[in-house]
């Protein structure tokens, strides 16, 4: 080994931050490691089978766990797409709920405003 070698900054494989210590360590924490590992198994066996299941199962069990989390997490964006869709609906003419063509000239064709649950807009 040169001089050169041992001066060498070694930085963490994960996230590059520079590492003191021993010389065979390649992260800089647990954390680093144990995500590192995570994800490099993640890319080996991402497109097997079992594995695409497994992450499935453990998915759903998550977003079952984390509903409120999750519902929240999707707010924003559906409520930017509905805002668009929206928007595309007014300029198009149709009703704003289905999407068909307006057949009395109201925001919402008579079989959306027969279901109720719409209101009719000012
Ligand atoms: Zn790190
Ligand atoms: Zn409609």
């Amino acid at each position: 080994m040169t001089a050169i070698a041992k001066e060498e900054i070694r930085k963490c494989l994960k996230c590059g931050k520079e590492i003191g210590g021993r010389r065979d360590k390649k992260f800089c924490s647990q954390v680093c490691q144990t995500q590192f590992n995570a994800l490099k198994h993640y890319y080996q066996h991402k497109d097997e089978p079992n594995f695409k299941a497994k992450r499935k199962v453990y998915f759903d069990k998550w977003r079952k766990e984390n509903r409120e989390h999750f519902n929240s997490l999707l707010r924003e964006p559906n409520r930017q797409y509905q805002i668009k869709l929206r928007k595309k609906r007014v300029q198009e003419g149709v009703c704003l709920k289905c999407g068909k063509p307006r057949d009395d000239g109201r925001n919402y064709c008579s079989k959306c405003r027969a279901k109720k649950a719409v209101k009719e807009e000012k």
